[in-house]
């Protein structure tokens, strides 16, 4: 009897090489974030099974594998399962492990459910469900049988070997990471993009992220949260570093010459135009923010306008259309908010005006963007760029 995992992976509708695409990238990406478990993966009829270290793998690795499967894009849902030869005494076997720890965990109303793809199988699906229904009622009278609205399921699907699993785990769905290039994105201590990063790497969109950091108004510890927030996200986005940008000279200049009601749109502009050029130097195809219409002064459409000028590259915001309700919903369930809501100060709450400008006119914000004169500040921004390893061991 083995013990694996059969993982189920989404987007029926892609056909010919973008499906071969997403399934090598698929493998490519469970291969790499389970590097040090020397896994092994093997795919079967649109399924992909993943086969623990050894034969008796232990809880930890067990553990580690499913947290991250839970956490990798592309991937549906997986379940623990055991491969057994096409005999019902080692079918049965499975079959009551399973049942131990369902019963513990999800109650007693149960249900078996068998497929049979190789025929030559000597009992029928039927046969199979009542044979094993039979047996696991005897070894746990507790239980039951309940067709419509069961507490748990175990599956029986007779190939050349026998799987037999129980309910499946949730996991994100959406793309592989990768299958849509790489993107930066403007992390900053807030609820609102790691979200926003979360939303596009499920598009398959591999990632790093950029933080302005503005010492001493700017404290430590916040830089440390906005680290530990690319850690978490890192967890699904694999591979995901910081870029660490030193802001202070910029925010200064912007503060001592622009108007106060100018300036949160000033700094935003000139974080786009610095993420502009870190992305072409670093091959990212694309930025993204975590704006979100009509949040805030700086989220108006001719803010958004005003601000997203200063690229050229494609400005992906997923948040756009969301209820902040929606944001802190999405935040505490991939497990950012507790973290972004830890209360250090960022720059822009700091130097916030108390009357921000809510419907700028392009053209002045412009030229008076063009006045302050920032392009050697943003070059230098850009070059004493610090780069942050921000994966966090799962
Ligand atoms: P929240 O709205 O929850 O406070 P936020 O991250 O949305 O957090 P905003 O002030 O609304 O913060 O900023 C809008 C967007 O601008 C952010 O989503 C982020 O993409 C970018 N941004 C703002 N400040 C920074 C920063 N210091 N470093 C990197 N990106 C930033
Ligand atoms: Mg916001």
């Amino acid at each position: 009897m083995e013990l694996l995992y059969l993982i189920k992976y989404g987007e029926l509708s892609l056909k010919g090489k973008n499906r071969k695409d997403f399934e090598a990238r698929l493998r490519e990406d469970i291969r790499t974030r389970l590097a040090d478990l020397s896994i092994r993966l093997r795919q079967e009829w649109g399924r992909m099974y993943l086969h623990p270290p050894g034969g008796d793998p232990a809880a930890q690795s067990l553990g580690k594998i499913e947290s991250t499967l839970a956490r990798t894009f592309g991937i549906i849902g997986f379940a623990r399962s055991y491969a057994v030869a096409q005999s019902m005494d080692q079918i049965e076997e499975a079959a009551l492990i399973l049942a131990e720890e369902l019963i513990a965990s999800r109650g007693i109303r149960f249900k078996i459910e068998a497929r049979r793809s190789d025929k030559s199988f000597s009992l029928s699906s039927y046969q199979i469900c009542c044979h094993l229904g039979d047996s696991l009622s005897r070894h746990f009278p507790e239980l039951k049988v309940d067709l419509n609205r069961p507490d748990w399921t175990i599956q029986v699907e007779v190939r050349r070997r026998v799987y037999i699993y129980g309910p499946q785990s949730r996991a994100p769905g959406g793309l592989p990471l990768g299958a849509s290039g790489r993107g930066l994105l403007l992390l900053s201590g807030g609820i609102d993009s790691p979200v926003a990063g979360y939303l596009m790497g499920k598009r398959g969109l591999a990632m790093d992220a950029v933080y302005y950091h503005t010492p001493p108004y700017t404290s430590e510890q916040a830089r440390e949260k906005v680290q530990q927030l690319a850690g978490i996200l890192a967890e699904y986005v694999t591979g995901l570093h910081l870029w660490i940008v030193p802001f202070t000279e910029i925010q200064l200049k912007i503060n001592n010459l622009a108007r106060k009601e100018a300036t949160t749109l000033l700094v935003r502009a000139a974080m786009m135009a610095i993420a502009d050029r870190l992305a072409r130097r670093h091959g990212h195809d694309c930025l993204v923010t975590g704006e979100s219409l009509g949040q805030v002064a700086s989220q108006t459409v001719q803010s958004l306008h005003f601000t997203g000028s200063y690229t050229g590259l494609p400005l992906f915001r997923p948040l756009i259309g969301m209820d902040k309700a929606e944001i802190i919903r999405a935040a505490q369930e991939i497990g950012t908010y507790e973290t972004s809501i830890l209360p250090y100060q960022d720059c822009c709450t700091l130097f916030a005006p108390q009357h921000p400008e809510v419907r700028p006119r392009i053209d002045r914000m412009v030229s008076v963007f063009r006045s302050l004169a920032l392009e050697k500040l943003i070059s230098k921004a850009v070059d004493e760029s610090e780069l942050s390893i921000a994966g966090r061991a799962l």
